[in-house]
């Protein structure tokens, strides 16, 4: 008999688990059961076709159902919920959405990439039309209509962390006004520093984003059913929409009432083959929690780069392979009104709070030789550990390059390296492509010097 792999969730953890388990046993039986009606789409991808930029919601699919059935042998369950996982005898309850028919499936591995959802906030008003989350290609095309509908010129976007930026970036390149809360003092608090965040903040104001921090969201207010304002920090404000971009919460309902182990953040806990803590059952994406390699614990990236190495090793183990995934350092990126973001490693306020104390420095530097035309500012903020002397963060703003460097500081603390190592390492250059002495690089030396100086003073005052 043909070893029987369920798959649910038909994200990119999803799709990426069943490609991988089809590379690793040719025979296996596949089945990939998603709940919405469409096959894998770039999530990522949401923001720039509700602007405009992308052409098309439909541009976002990955591969046409025939490259599941027919390439890969891949039998693709969309408009199908799983509704309930029994470990022992090892089935699963799958019910058909339109038909509204049960199946109980038998499997050999089941593998759990149910993702997330996106968080609301139960204020009054949250129940009116015209209030919105974004997270599947549904939100976009109501957002949408709704706001042709209602030819909305205000927005208010709630929560400015990356989906809420993007969002305001979108509606900017579409002419409507967004008014975004943010309960934190700075944009973009889980990447940034205050700090650095303000340079993007700034830029952003420029292009016409009204910013309330500090600022919390009191009620949505209403006329016949529909949404025509918003209430922040007690102020009104007229607006045709509300977009909620507050934390996502994994999906784990499935898990937890099969008696599958969550870790302390919520999210199921796996090993490093991405096992969960019942028999042949594998997790992966934004529904797990995940090793974070520079602070040493679990956490909740939710990255899609995150998610389809955890599905690659999920999908490869569950078909009978043997691969690890070694955890992350959370290495992002975004592109807010022409420039570019990059950021890996705890802010300083979450290292503080984690007692690790960081010595950090923030350098401007350009990204070719002051002759060459074209150079750009790089702004570059890198943490070390004050103790092993571990680059721990990296943060680069600019109109170019941060993104890549990031990428070059995130394989450093994914290696453990010290900042003095990481300093060592050449970079390449040529006049209209990079600097003889990286922007990076001037920071990792600077941060040398200022951590030997910090442990001078310590081993004095011994
Ligand atoms: C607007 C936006 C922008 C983003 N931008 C970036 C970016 O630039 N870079 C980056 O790295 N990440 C980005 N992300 C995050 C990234 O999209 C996620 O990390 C990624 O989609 C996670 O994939 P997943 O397959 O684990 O989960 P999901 O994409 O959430 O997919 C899970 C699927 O499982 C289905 N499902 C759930 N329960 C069941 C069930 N019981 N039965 C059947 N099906 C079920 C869900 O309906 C869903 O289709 C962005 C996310 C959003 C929303």
């Amino acid at each position: 008999m043909p070893r029987r792999i369920v798959i649910v969730g038909c994200g990119v953890s999803g799709t990426t688990a069943a490609f991988h388990a089809r590379k690793t046993d040719r025979t296996s039986e596949i089945i990939l059961v998603g709940e919405e009606s469409v096959a894998e789409y770039s999530r990522c991808g949401l923001p720039y076709a509700f602007s405009g930029v992308v052409e098309s919601l439909k541009a976002l699919v990955g591969y046409d159902q025939s490259f599941y059935e027919s390439t890969n042998r891949i039998d693709l369950r969309l408009g199908s919920r799983a509704t309930k996982i029994d470990p022992s005898p090892r089935t699963i309850e799958i019910q058909d959405l339109v038909s509204g028919r049960n199946q109980t499936l038998g499997y050999d591995s089941l593998i759990l990439t149910t993702g997330a959802s996106p968080g609301t906030l139960s204020v009054p008003g949250a129940n009116l039309q015209g209030v919105f989350t974004v997270r599947t290609m549904n939100d976009i095309e109501r957002l949408a209509n709704h706001l042709e509908t209602v030819r909305a010129k205000s927005v208010a976007i709630i929560g400015a962390g990356l989906t809420g930026s993007e969002m305001a970036e979108a509606l900017v390149n579409k002419g409507i006004h967004p008014i975004q809360a943010e309960i934190v003092p700075e944009i973009l608090p889980v990447i940034l520093d205050p700090d650095m965040a303000s340079i993007v903040r700034e830029r952003a104001e420029k292009h016409g984003v009204e910013y309330h921090l500090n600022s919390s969201l009191d009620e949505i207010i209403g006329k016949e059913g529909r949404v025509i304002g918003v209430r922040i920090a007690g102020e009104k404000y007229d607006v045709e929409a509300v977009i909620m971009a507050v934390r996502v919460r994994p999906n784990t309902e499935l898990a937890k009432q099969a008696g599958i182990q969550l870790g302390e953040s919520g999210g199921i806990r796996t090993d490093e083959r991405m096992k969960t803590s019942a028999r042949n059952v594998y997790a992966a994406g934004d529904c797990v929690e995940t090793y974070d390699r520079i602070t040493k614990r679990y956490v909740f990236f939710q990255l899609a780069t995150t998610a389809v190495r955890q599905a690659m090793a999920a999908g490869i183990n569950a078909a009978g392979g043997d691969t690890r995934y070694p955890g992350s350092t959370g290495v992002a990126t975004v592109k807010l009104f022409g420039l570019e973001v990059a950021a890996l490693g705890p802010t300083t306020a979450l290292a503080e709070k984690l007692g690790i104390h960081p010595v950090s420095v923030r350098v401007t530097g350009s990204t070719r030789l002051h002759y060459y035309p074209g150079g750009n500012d790089l702004t570059v903020k890198l943490s070390a550990h004050s103790e092993d002397g571990r680059l721990i963060g990296a943060q680069l703003i600019g109109e170019e390059g941060a993104t890549l460097r990031a990428n070059f500081a995130s394989m450093a603390a994914h290696l453990g390296l010290t900042v003095e190592e990481f300093a060592s390492i050449e970079t390449c250059y040529s006049p209209p492509l990079a600097p003889v002495w990286d922007p990076v690089t001037i920071a990792a030396q600077a941060l040398v010097r200022k951590l030997q100086l910090a442990n001078r003073v310590e081993s004095r005052s011994k």
